[in-house]
């Protein structure tokens, strides 16, 4: 079911492994043309062509995009009551270790009456965005909202696609989340066509009005992210976060029924998902394909698992030794990459490139789907070689403050006009200059 790729005795550079290794064809920039039309036409037309999309793609007309605040007290009381202990159990775990995350000012003294403090500032107003096309992400809205809201954001707003099944609103569990989070400005869009109402505002067909956010956050298909990349400048981005992604590297300590069911539980999300083995043990890569064999006919969504686990994007590397498949997933960055190899810890701790870390054989990527407190929106496509997932960070700006005495400026005002003479600036210098020269007047 998996292709296999055997690098056993060959020495490749990052770069060449970054070439053999198997991924995703996502065009990206291709589908930068689809949605072009899309951003264009939501900009000037704001909602009507945000409809015309929806009906389009979504197969659905809401009377109106944004949803009603009754809707979202229904979706809660309606919530099942295991669901929704399960979500609270989400959320207060990922507060935890969010909370942890917000960094303090800091004030360094450079030098005698000179100081340089960083100041975290929140953004004023952030769009976040639950994917809801193949599947439905309530715990989505979980990693996008806690964030935001322990950086201090003080205006969120969700989208979420329409569902023609529930009368073009959301789906009912991401009205519930945000509703339990407190997010009570909920619109019903989805992909290029949400990105370009939160970057642009709108006015709603029944006057409410949208007000355009600063940053965008979150993850979905081509669509989405092609739109979010479009539109970078007018809005802040997180990492581009698209079709999900597994590596797992195992040797022969580990079990291959576990292995197999975490390759299959990635490859439900999305026919174009990855799943990548690498294994020092060719009888663990053979037991994983027996376990597949069976397993994947009986899951529940077995024709996109097959798609997924068959694609060019999935596939086993087989190595000759542990440090040997530290370097290949480090050259492949996975969004989410599992280490299931004696010592898991120490190896965990020498992974350089990776979305986030899961160690040993119990903590699988889907805890942190959803309870294990760490955030499930994690750069994907080998993103992670330079960027980081979600968290508090992401929705905060540091700013420099400088604060000089005049004997601190006066102290180092040869070395301003020295560097300011070297670039050819000499304006710079003298505007240190005409201080000092107005005060011995
Ligand atoms: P989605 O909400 O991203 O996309 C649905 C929207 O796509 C629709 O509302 C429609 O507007 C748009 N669309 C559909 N066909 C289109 C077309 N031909 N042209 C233009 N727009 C079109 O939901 P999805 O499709 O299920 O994708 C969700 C993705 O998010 C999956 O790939 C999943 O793996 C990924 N995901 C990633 C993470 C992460 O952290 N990396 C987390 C959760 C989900």
């Amino acid at each position: 079911m998996l292709n296999r790729t055997d690098l056993r005795g060959r020495s490749l550079s990052p770069a060449e492994l970054r070439a053999t290794l198997p991924r995703a064809e996502i065009d990206v920039d291709a589908a930068l043309h689809q949605v072009r039309p899309v951003v264009d036409a939501v900009r000037e037309r704001g909602v009507e062509a945000v409809l015309d999309y929806t009906e389009r793609f979504d197969g659905v007309r809401p009377s109106r995009v944004r949803v009603p605040s009754a809707e979202l007290t229904r979706a809660l009381s309606e919530l099942d009551a295991d669901v929704r202990a399960a979500l609270e159990e989400s959320i207060d775990r990922a507060r935890k270790v969010h909370a942890d995350q917000r960094r303090a000012d800091v004030t360094t003294t450079v030098a005698e009456g000179g100081t340089v403090t960083e100041r975290w500032v929140p953004v004023a107003r952030v769009g976040l965005y639950a994917p809801g096309g193949l599947a439905v992400y309530p715990s989505t809205v979980v990693m996008n909202v806690v964030p935001a809201q322990i950086a201090g954001v003080g205006s969120l707003v969700l989208c979420s696609p329409p569902q023609a099944a529930f009368g073009g609103l959301p789906h009912p569990a991401i009205l519930a989340a945000a509703e339990l989070l407190g997010v009570d400005e909920v619109w019903a869009a989805g992909g290029a066509q949400a990105v370009a109402l939160l970057a642009y505002g709108a006015t709603d067909t029944d006057g409410a009005e949208l007000a355009p956010v600063d940053v965008v956050t979150g993850p979905g298909n081509i669509y989405l992210t092609a739109a979010k990349r479009m539109l970078r400048g007018i809005i802040g981005i997180d990492s581009e976060a698209g079709p999900t992604e597994i590596a797992i590297l195992a040797d022969d300590t580990a079990d291959a029924a576990h292995v197999a069911a975490d390759l299959i539980s990635q490859a439900e999300h999305d026919p174009l998902a990855a799943s990548v083995l690498v294994t020092t043990s060719e009888r663990l890569a053979d037991e994983v394909e027996v376990e597949l064999k069976t397993r994947v006919p009986v899951t529940k969504h077995a024709e996109r698992v097959a798609e997924a686990l068959g694609g060019k994007q999935s596939g086993i590397i087989l190595v000759s030794t542990v440090d040997e498949g530290l370097r290949v997933v480090d050259a492949y960055a996975a969004e989410h990459l599992e280490i299931q190899t004696a010592d898991a810890r120490e190896v965990a701790a020498r992974v350089r490139n990776a979305g986030a870390v899961f160690v040993g054989a119990y903590a699988p990527v889907s805890l942190g789907d959803y309870c294990a407190g760490s955030n499930h929106v994690l750069p994907t496509g080998g993103f992670a070689r330079h960027s980081s997932g979600l968290s508090v960070q992401s929705f905060l700006r540091g700013i420099h403050v400088v604060d000089y005495s005049e004997e601190a400026l006066r102290a180092v005002a040869p070395k301003v006009v020295s560097l300011a003479n070297a670039e050819d600036l000499p304006a710079h210098g003298e505007a240190v200059t005409a201080r000092f020269e107005r005060v011995a007047e």
